[in-house]
Order: structure tokens, then sequence, then C-alpha cells
């Protein structure tokens, strides 16, 4: 990391320390400063000092077959992160996480076929839009904001004709983390494709390709990768693979087909994030020094710990069930949402997450991804207590 980067990021005025006699005054290179502004948002969080450097490096040219083994190592580890199978593949898109929704619904469906979706809040509310908009007819389960999904909800949907299943897992809009487990069974017994937008849920949450029978699984780059925004992906199955084989391409830029075939030998049919590409090999090489697993459980005891001291606080956490990756919070007194988004961000510099639309006036987001510590979660308590004194 560069000195100017650690002054940014820790809000202090820049010092040259050449010309700085005092040794003293120079930081133990294990103690380095508190940082200023903390992004306790859903995404783009925080990013680690390894994927700020990589990220100031220049971007060169991509048609090499150096950067074509980079594509493919990120492939590999990509899969491993997914509990992917060896025949499944990754497609990676130059295009937020709402591109790989809609390339998932161009690609793996014909048109007018029918598809189950879960309207979960905002994000499974777009899946829905993009479905609808492609004139897919949908089954949709309205879930009410925080709910989980239940069998019941399941039981009810008539499934009649669907060919395949659009699930947010989780619904970032509210914090909830769907039961995968339970849409997964429900899909095998039917036979139905299952479409996973994991973009809220990928490392922070338990989630594989393999064992829960995931069709094509949806991530992006600002969430749990803790990269810039920019490129999102889509793990296909085999048996995804075979539909986006056969279907008719609806897409110029969103044709799966041309990446499947493109990314066989690591590369993309126009020109990828390069500069994304290069801080996600530097971030994967750090996840994967230990077992995937490990990633989402460091997420899950940040959570944890977070919602630990939420004790005597007038905020209650909203979903039924939490994804770790969020805590959706409801203040319990007369106090608005955006009264603590507001002062947290203009009194503490802490930045958590509003929400839009109907839930603007009942909760708060405070997210757990990317680059944070203990401590930060211990500030982020003490001013929230703060507040809630005034
Ligand atoms: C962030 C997010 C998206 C994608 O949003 P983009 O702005 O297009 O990257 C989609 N679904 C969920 C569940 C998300 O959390």
């Amino acid at each position: 990391m560069t000195s100017r980067q650690t002054d940014e990021r820790a809000g202090v005025v820049a010092v040259d320390v050449r010309t700085d006699t005092g040794a003293a005054a120079l930081p133990a290179p294990d103690s380095s400063p508190p940082r200023r502004r903390v992004l306790f948002t859903p995404g783009p969080v925080m990013m680690h000092d390894y994927t700020l450097h990589e990220g100031g490096r220049l971007i060169d040219y991509h048609r090499t077959t150096d950067f074509s083994s980079q594509m493919l190592q990120c492939e590999r580890r990509l899969k491993r992160l997914c509990d992917a199978g060896p025949d499944d593949r990754i497609v990676m898109l130059t295009a937020s996480g709402t591109a790989a929704m809609e390339a998932v619904v161009l690609n793996l469906f014909n048109p007018r076929e029918r598809m189950v979706a879960v309207n979960s809040g905002e994000f499974g509310g777009r899946f829905v839009e993009i479905a609808r908009l492609h004139g897919h007819e949908l089954a949709e389960i309205t879930l009410k904001p925080g709910r989980q999904i239940r069998p019941g909800d399941l039981e009810q949907c008539r499934t009649a004709g669907c060919v395949g299943f659009l699930l947010n897992h989780h619904e970032t809009s509210t914090g909830s983390l769907l039961d995968l487990d339970l849409v997964s069974r429900f899909c095998r017994e039917r036979g139905l494709l299952l479409v996973v937008d994991a973009i809220g849920s990928f490392l922070a949450d338990p989630l594989s390709m393999t064992r829960q029978g995931i069709d094509a699984l949806i991530f992006s780059t600002q969430k749990g990768l803790a990269l810039p925004p920019g490129m999102s992906f889509v793990a296909l199955s085999e048996r995804a693979i075979q539909r986006v084989s056969a279907a008719t391409p609806r897409s110029y830029y969103l044709d799966l087909r041309r990446h499947l075939t493109d990314m066989q030998r690591g590369q993309t049919p126009f020109t990828p994030a390069i500069g994304i590409v290069r801080q996600l090999e530097v971030r994967l090489d750090r996840i994967l020094e230990h077992e995937p697993a490990a990633i989402v459980t460091a997420t899950r005891r940040l959570a944890e710990n977070f919602r630990e001291q939420l004790g005597g606080l007038p905020l209650r956490i909203f979903p039924e069930c939490p994804s770790n990756a969020v805590t959706a919070l409801a203040p319990t007194d007369d106090r608005t949402p955006d009264y603590y988004v507001r002062i947290l961000a203009s009194d503490y510099d802490l930045c958590v997450c509003p929400n839009g639309g109907k839930l603007k006036d009942q909760i708060f987001r405070v997210g757990h991804l990317g680059d944070l510590t203990f401590a930060e979660n211990a500030r982020l308590v003490r001013a929230l207590r703060e507040i809630a004194a005034r």
C-alpha cells in the first residue's frame, strides 16, 4: 500500500516521512492508524490494501496467453468457491450483477417458457421484472418483507408448465437469507432448473452448486469478493450449459454461448475489465490460502460479533432469518432509520445503508462484507449507543 492511500483512508494530514526528523512519529509497521471512514454497506464494501494496490497498476493488453491463463486460473478458483462440479463452467461478464441476472434469463430459457420466481423484495422483484420484460410467464411467490419462504408457499405455487425457478438467496434489501435447501429439494422433485442470484450471499453464507443442484449461480465483484463494481459471473451446471448451447441468442453482448466458447481458452468476446481480473486474482490468492469455508466463517463471526452487541439498543433485527452479509435493523423508538444513517455519516464517518421504497421508514442496513474488523464493529456500536442516548 502506498503512503498516500494510507493517509487518505486514515483521514490524516499527509506527512512527508522523508523530511520528518522524528523517527518516533512513524507508526510501527503493525500499528496502522485507525481508518477514519468505514463502509458498512452491502456493496461496494471496504477493499483490502492488496487489491487497492493492484488497482493502481498499468492495464496491460489482454489478448495474450498470460492473460488467458490468469482467466482460467480465476475460473478454477471461483469454481472451488462455488463448490462446482468438474464440468461446470463460469462465464465472466463486464457488467454489474443485474446484467448477469438478465443474461441467465435470456440464455437458459426460451421465449415464453414459464418459471417460478420468488418476489422477496427489491432484488427478487428485479428478477420478476426482468423475466416479465422478456416475455416469460411467472408463477410468482410474494413474501412479506423479511419473511422466510416456507414449504406451504411452494405447495401453493402453481408450477404446471414451469421449467425453471428464480431465487435470490440473500434478499439484500431486507437482509433476509432464503431457505435454499428447501427450494433446492423442491426443484429436484419437479425437475426445475434452479437459478440462484447469490450476489448478496456469495462468500458470506454457505452454498454449494453440487450439493444444492444449482444450475446457474450468479455473483459479482463488489459484494463478498470486495472488489470494485464492474464484473459479474455466472457459474453454469452441465445441464445449464446444454440449455445455453441449444438456445437461440436473444442478446448480442449477453450471448453466453459466445462467452462459453471463448472462455474455453481463457478469453471473453469483448474487452473485459482487465484491472478487476487482476484484482480478482490477488484476492483469490488470499482467500484460498485457507479452505473455501473459512471466508464464510469469518463473515459469520463478524456478523455475530455485531449482533451480540446490540443488547439494550432500540434496534430490532428485521428479517426472520438474517444473512451473514447484512444486518437490517428496525428502530423501535421514535427515531427514523434515516436519522441513524445521517448522524452515523456526519458525526462518525461511518457509512451504513438506508433503504428505498416501502421500507425507507422502517429499516437501515449494516453490512459485514469486505475488509472489516471487530474493532470497527465496536466503533459502530459505540456510535449507535451515543445516538440512541441523545
Ligand atoms: C447487489 C445485488 C444485485 C446486483 O446489483 P448491481 O447493482 O447490478 O450489481 C443483485 N441481486 C442482489 C441480491 C444484490 O445484492
